[in-house]
């Protein structure tokens, strides 16, 4: 019999059967630690780009996969996004910075509040995404979700989706920014991200929702992304100017 030193249950075996703490829980040493370090980066790569492949290639099975129950090769959602956004955030502020590319509309003295919306919505894309994320998550557990799933299960996969969508964002200001040298501040490029979110989006909901044979599948499916769409712009357009006149107002 051994004594957990994390939980202090007496049982046999390699784990806990109370906790799940290894049985064999070693001094901490230099090798103990150089060990640990070499699991985590395997670990992780195992389990976050695995994540990240399979919200790529197939995000609806995945999806359903997580919601199910196979949870322990997949990253958990938000630390999935939040690993994501971070890396995308540095990325772009390094690009941005050594290729000195800037929000023209910044460095005009006068500009109008449309303007000034525009520029603020640019530099804080990532912010303006969060309530995004939540209100498609609606519309797709409204339209084709309920009652099979519940609606922090659709936010749950959207956070998955919300989290690709960053890694994609990531290749594209590494290709467009450093490569091909484009201002990736640029009214285009910020096309072309829109663009790429509703088609990602379309993928996932598609890939998603067929397996499970709703009736009206297409019907549901198309207004739910156009939906999705026009909110989406509607919010984009709106959220900003909002802030800017709650900034006033203070
Ligand atoms: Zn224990």
């Amino acid at each position: 019999m051994i004594t957990c030193l994390n939980c202090g249950e007496s049982f046999e075996g390699n784990f806990c059967p109370n906790c799940g703490q290894k049985s064999t829980v070693q001094k901490i040493t230099v090798p103990v630690l150089a060990e640990e370090t070499f699991h985590f980066f395997t670990h992780l790569e195992k389990g976050f780009l695995y994540t990240t492949w399979n919200f790529i290639i197939r995000p609806g099975q995945t999806s359903l996969n997580y919601l199910a129950g196979k949870r322990k090769k997949y990253q958990k959602p938000i630390s999935y996004f939040l690993i994501w956004t971070g890396i995308y955030i540095i990325i772009h502020n390094l690009v941005v910075n050594h290729y000195h590319y800037q929000l023209t509309e910044l460095s005009l003295v006068a500009y109008n509040l449309r303007d000034h919306a525009n520029a603020l919505l640019r530099k804080h894309f990532t912010l303006f995404l969060i309530p995004l994320v939540i209100v498609s998550s609606l519309i797709e557990y409204l339209l084709l979700g309920k009652p099979r799933f519940n609606f922090p299960e659709i936010v749950a996969v959207s956070i998955f989706g919300g989290g690709t969508y960053f890694m994609m964002l990531l290749v594209s200001d590494i290709l467009f920014g450093a490569v091909l040298k484009v201002d990736i501040l640029s009214t285009d490029v910020f096309l072309w991200q829109a663009i790429l979110s509703s088609l990602y989006n379309f993928w996932f909901s598609f890939d998603f929702f067929k397996r499970i044979h709703l009736r009206y599948f297409w019907v549901r499916l198309i207004s739910g992304a156009m939906l999705t769409a026009l909110i989406g712009w509607v919010m984009l357009e709106y959220l900003p100017i909002a802030w800017i006149q709650l900034e006033n107002l203070i």
